[in-house]
């Protein structure tokens, strides 16, 4: 479980997030949607300390996050992230990239972690790719290589903010795909994206960030059908 109270954040007198409360269930899919610079990325970074807070509280399964250190270290190993960039290493095979963390951060030998990444590249569709360089694959496939690298190491939560808005229309479909399915395996997700429809069919609830605030939280039925602040309604009529 994730659970944010009462957090604050501020960017020198720009108050960037407002007294967020929000808890996701385990297992459950939350889609974050609000207009550009309303703090999605900056919500989703706070969740693995890559923002500090001013104030309030960010616990995943009960337990605060810690500022520094192993600990911290440790965490965000657990908060799995995937962003609009592909960030794998680059002069890393595909099955590298995957197996790093397992040997290095779990302990894990090259052997479990090769099996390991290789159920998890099949999983996503890329495992015949798996001894190619990054640059090698289109940027699908890259993305869906960071997603197995972050399932490599167990989380407990992933997060996504924006996964597919780099990406050719064609390409947009087998990322959203891999998530979807993940999804529907269980995974506790945020997600923030521009895809209407995958928050229609994956998301459990659709939280709705204005200025730095929480407007509105709804089913995505609820919420896409039947909005019930202006900011969400002047939302919805943008981008539908
Ligand atoms: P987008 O949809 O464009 O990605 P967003 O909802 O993800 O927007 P954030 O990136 O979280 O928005 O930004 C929230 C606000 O904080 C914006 O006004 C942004 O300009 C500001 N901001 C973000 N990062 C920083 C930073 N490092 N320093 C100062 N201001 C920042
Ligand atoms: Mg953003």
């Amino acid at each position: 479980e994730v659970r944010l109270s009462g957090v604050n954040k501020w960017f020198g007198d720009h108050h960037v997030l407002r007294d967020i409360n929000l808890t996701v269930k385990p297992g459950e899919v939350v889609v974050l949607l609000g207009p550009s610079g309303s703090g999605k990325s900056t919500l989703c970074r706070t969740i693995n300390r890559l923002e500090t807070i001013d104030s309030g509280s960010v616990q995943i399964d009960g337990a605060e996050i810690p500022a520094e250190g192993k600990a911290l270290a440790e965490l965000r190993s657990e908060v799995g992230m995937v962003f609009q960039s592909f960030n794998l290493f680059a002069h890393k095979s595909v099955l590298e990239n995957v197996t790093m963390g397992p040997i290095k951060v779990r302990g894990k030998s090259k052997r479990e972690a090769r099996e390991l990444a290789e159920a998890l590249l099949k999983k996503v569709g890329v495992v015949n790719q798996a001894d190619k360089l990054p640059a090698q694959l289109s940027g699908g496939q890259q993305q869906r290589v960071a997603i197995a690298r972050s399932l490599a190491m167990r989380p407990r939560v992933m997060l996504f903010d924006e996964p597919t808005s780099a990406l050719d229309p064609e390409m947009i479909t087998e990322v959203l795909d891999t998530m979807a399915s993940l999804a529907k395996e269980g995974m506790t997700m945020i997600v923030v994206t521009h895809e209407m429809g995958f928050a229609r069919e994956a998301a459990d609830r659709v939280v709705f960030l204005a200025d730095g605030a929480v407007v509105e939280e709804n089913t995505p039925e609820e919420f896409f059908t039947n909005p019930q602040s202006d900011r969400a309604k002047d939302f919805l009529g943008k981008i539908l």
